[in-house]
């Protein structure tokens, strides 16, 4: 398995997960039992300590409109 690292920089010390709320597609695929879900789940993200407080300040969207606010 390879370490947690930051899903914007790909630094790997001092990582943290900010968990989203989940999107849509991700309840609908769960409903369906997808093995993939549940080991990586799409709304659990890692970030180092420099993206860390501004992810958790987006944590009451989707993974991927958080991203799309810190861009
Ligand atoms: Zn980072």
């Amino acid at each position: 398995m390879r370490p947690p690292s930051c899903v914007i920089c790909n630094q790997t010390e001092g990582c943290d997960i900010v968990i989203f709320k989940k999107s849509q597609k991700q309840l609908e695929l769960e409903k369906k039992g997808s093995a993939d879900m549940a080991f990586n789940p799409p709304n659990q993200v890692w970030f180092c300590s420099k993206h860390l407080e501004s992810a958790k300040k987006h944590n009451d969207l989707t993974a991927d409109e958080a991203l799309e606010e810190m861009k």
